[in-house]
């Protein structure tokens, strides 16, 4: 099959499960402990766009959380510099990992050296060791869960997507409008404040993205009744390790050092070593086998163009043997 007919036939998939949400998973982290809220997140930075997302989020009084990637910070002493503006700026910092790479691919040692290069970047560039991770593409099976749960790390998943990657070559117009078809369907037509919330993704590496699209998901999303919180806010749990130092200047939780912390309600403790935290505060169960996560990202399989269900699933990993 040819990947253009997989990526129309997927496409169609998708739009027939566009209301779906992921699957519940004890492992992955995809709502907030309360009602009335969306996490709105940013992967794949620190980018180009960075200062001016924190501008618009700055106009909107919105705070959200970027999941930055080590191999992206070390690029680039400009983006490197984006760290302590996002902190100053009242929003949280979190791992995507180091390479982007598939976790699922990795033993677990090189899985602990993608999260601690990562960690170590992001401290030399702002003080914070992040406790929340999104693993590239979502991709995070019972291994990396363990290896996660291991350094104290919360898998961060989501459970509305704008897909604003696979836009991004689109006229802007056609990229907003294609972005906000989940959105529209699952948020704005499909969820009641009072019971429901999300944590919805993006990337800040796309220029429509950030000139265009940012803006009208937070207008659309805080009509409807919702207020944008951090991950943190979302899951009730401390956004750093211990030995972080938050500038006071922020919202966001600073973190003592050494020993737990009751920091915030509902807390239940924070790892007492910076990356590697034997006493981790994820309450994810062990040995629970996920299926693929939807791709946040363009690669070289189709496993994230079809949503949810069970036959979806085994679409998606025939299809994504199929290109891979
Ligand atoms: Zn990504």
């Amino acid at each position: 099959m040819k990947v253009n007919a997989i990526l129309s036939l997927s496409a169609l998939f998708m739009a027939s499960v566009a209301t779906a949400v992921m699957p519940d998973d004890p492992n992955k982290i995809d709502t907030c402990i309360m009602p009335g809220v969306v996490a709105l997140t940013f992967d794949d930075g620190p980018g180009m766009y960075n200062d001016q997302l924190l501008a618009l989020l700055a106009k909107k009084n919105v705070k959200a959380t970027f999941f930055l990637l080590g191999s992206m910070i070390a690029e680039n002493a400009g983006q490197a510099a984006s760290l302590k503006k996002i902190l100053a700026g009242g929003h949280q910092l979190a791992s995507h990992t180091y390479s982007h790479s598939n976790m699922d691919n990795m033993t677990a040692d090189k899985m602990k050296k993608e999260i601690q290069d990562t960690s170590d970047i992001m401290f030399a560039n702002s003080g914070v060791r992040p406790a929340y991770m999104r693993a590239p593409e979502g991709r995070c099976a019972e291994l990396c869960t363990k290896t996660m749960n291991e350094l104290g790390q919360i898998i961060s998943h989501w459970n509305v997507d704008t897909n604003d990657w696979r836009f991004a070559a689109d006229k802007p117009d056609v990229a907003v409008k294609n972005s906000m078809v989940e959105i529209t369907d699952v948020i704005l037509n499909g969820s009641d404040p009072a019971t429901d919330s999300f944590i919805l993704l993006e990337h800040e590496i796309h220029q429509f993205s950030v000139d265009l699209l940012a803006e009208i998901v937070i207008d659309k999303i805080t009509a409807k009744g919702y207020r944008f919180v951090t991950m943190e806010e979302c899951v009730g749990k401390p956004a750093y390790l211990a030995g972080s130092t938050v500038p006071t200047t922020t919202a966001a939780t600073s973190v003592p050092t050494g020993g737990n912390t009751s920091a915030a309600p509902g807390v239940t403790g924070v790892p007492t070593t910076g990356g590697v935290a034997p006493t981790g505060s994820s309450s994810a169960a062990p040995g629970e086998t996920t299926a693929p996560g939807t791709a946040d990202k363009d690669t070289d399989n189709a496993a994230g163009f079809v949503k949810a269900g069970a036959w979806a699933m085994g679409l998606a990993a025939a299809l994504g043997y199929a290109l891979i």
